[in-house]
């Protein structure tokens, strides 16, 4: 079936987590904080962009049908192509299609998160066709075999030390630990792969459906020479990273870049409308454009969860969330980590898969308070768990029925006061029976999920018995 690639659970990932992700992690998010902190304070009107942003953003899912169509016109009568893809499969399927009808052997990529959401690199390598990712992080994580750790900086996870042994190893070089030496060395080799490419394959920040324009937001450069040198251009982009006009446009680039990397704006940003129209003009000579669904429009039938599809991509939810800072992005599983991978994921590839990340959160809301786009990451964390938990419209439960029926006892229990004070004085009763140590560890199924790993302090007294006396003891002292 897909290319997609496989999801990791948490269990799996804590057996293999390499030391350094999290010192490596933290150094990195800590710089992208500071960086962003500053820009902000920067710009006295930064609330009321927010809030346009996200007004733009909801708008657009709620119209997202009328303005593909438009992006749609705009860009076939720009003189590009259009293709619809369904699944991650469709979307594959297309691309390779294109390559094998121009005879392409060899493409540079740009940093694209929808290819890495269809896995299209194993596809074309299983089709014959090489592709090379030509932005530095993701050529160094296409070295290490792995998939990106951060949104905006898929190597973050790496140490330069730990960059410079890879490079020693695949290219068989000596290379020295100097970032800037490293990143020549990438350079070297990847400026004869540019030359030689015959199609060149990006993703897309944007599409202005007013002018059928893909805009690609870049620091690197290498974006630039994906889509240029070569002379096919395939950008493969979700719908919902469609966007009204021009002046939605002005507002997104002031958002993204400051939450990013806490830069006024991207050192190349470029705006792609079709194909060259002339021969001797610089561009590629064909242009395509693959709209990719992949489960989007049934999400979009939520009315709280699509508020995921405000989403920009600038990572600053990841680079506050104390989860993410300790545990790294592959602990996600999937190719977008964070909070907005909490909240991504399990939508996409249903709560089955992914029924662990609503819960890997603190719900402390860092995340919500500093998204450019005013997503509520907490409320939508929430939404998801009461779908795991008890199933809604769109999935069913995914907790064993023990499970849920623990929980909906406790939940009465919690509710009506006179359950609770009996069970407060009926629970000490079964200490004896699982006691070891004064603590209670080995407790029946399901409690012994959780007491198989941390045990339960026995239960005492109740909480209200107990304050009783200990007011009464109180006032005793005081009237001596
Ligand atoms: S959810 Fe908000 S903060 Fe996180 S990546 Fe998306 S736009 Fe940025």
């Amino acid at each position: 079936m897909s290319e997609t690639p496989t999801y990791i659970g948490f269990e799996e990932y804590s057996e293999h987590v390499p030391a350094s992700i999290p010192s490596a992690v933290q150094q990195a998010t800590n710089r992208f904080v500071s960086g962003r902190a500053a820009r902000v304070a920067e710009l006295p009107q930064w609330e009321q962009l927010r809030q346009i942003g996200s007004d733009i953003r909801l708008h657009t899912i709620e119209n997202m049908d009328v303005y593909l169509v438009q992006l749609e016109e705009k860009i076939i009568s720009a003189g590009g192509h259009v293709h619809w893809a369904e699944t991650a499969e469709d979307a594959n399927r297309i691309v390779i299609q294109i390559a094998r009808e121009n005879n392409v052997k060899t493409a540079v990529k740009s940093k694209s998160m929808a290819t890495e959401e269809i896995g299209l690199n194993h596809a074309l390598e299983k089709a014959g066709i090489q592709a090379i990712e030509t932005d530095l992080g993701e050529y160094i994580i296409q070295l290490a075999g792995t998939g990106p750790s951060h949104i905006i900086a898929p190597a973050v996870h790496l140490k330069k030390e730990e960059v410079a042994a890879l490079f020693s190893e695949k290219l068989d070089i000596h290379a020295p630990t100097d970032p800037i030496e490293l990143a020549r060395i990438a350079r070297e080799v990847l400026r004869e792969k540019f030359l030689n490419a015959k199609m060149g394959i990006s993703g897309g920040n944007f599409l202005v459906a007013e002018t059928g324009t893909v805009v690609l937001v870049t620091n690197e450069g290498n974006g630039r020479m994906c889509t240029t040198m070569p002379d096919l251009h395939v950008a493969v982009v979700g719908i919902d990273k469609v966007i009204p006009d021009w002046e939605s446009l002005t507002v997104f680039l002031k958002l993204l870049a400051r939450s990013a990397t806490g830069q006024k704006l991207s050192t190349y940003t470029q705006f792609i409308t079709g194909p060259r129209r002339e021969e001797g003009e610089f561009g590629p000579k064909e242009f395509h454009l693959v709209l990719l669904d992949n489960g989007r429009s049934n999400v979009l039938k939520d009315p709280v969860g699509r508020e995921v599809f405000k989403c920009i991509r600038c990572g600053a939810c990841a680079n506050v969330c104390p989860v993410y800072k300790n545990v790294g992005g592959f602990a996600y599983g999937w190719f977008i980590s964070g909070p907005i991978g909490a909240i991504f994921s399990p939508q996409m590839l249903g709560t089955q898969a992914a029924r662990e990340l609503p819960y890997a959160s603190t719900l402390c809301g860092a995340c919500a308070d500093v998204c450019p786009v005013k997503i509520p990451i907490p409320a939508i964390l929430r939404h998801l768990r009461r779908r795991v938990a008890q199933g809604d419209a769109f999935a069913l439960p995914t907790i064993s029925t023990p499970m849920r029926v623990t929980a909906n006892l406790t939940s009465l229990a919690l509710s009506q006061s006179w359950i609770y004070r009996l069970g407060a004085r009926l629970l000490p009763l079964i200490n004896p029976f699982f006691r070891k140590d004064n603590w209670l560890s080995g407790m029946p199924y399901p409690l012994n999920r959780w007491t198989k790993v941390r045990p339960l302090p026995q239960f005492g007294a109740s909480f209200r018995y107990w304050w009783r006396n200990v007011r009464s003891a109180k006032k005793k002292d005081s009237t001596r």
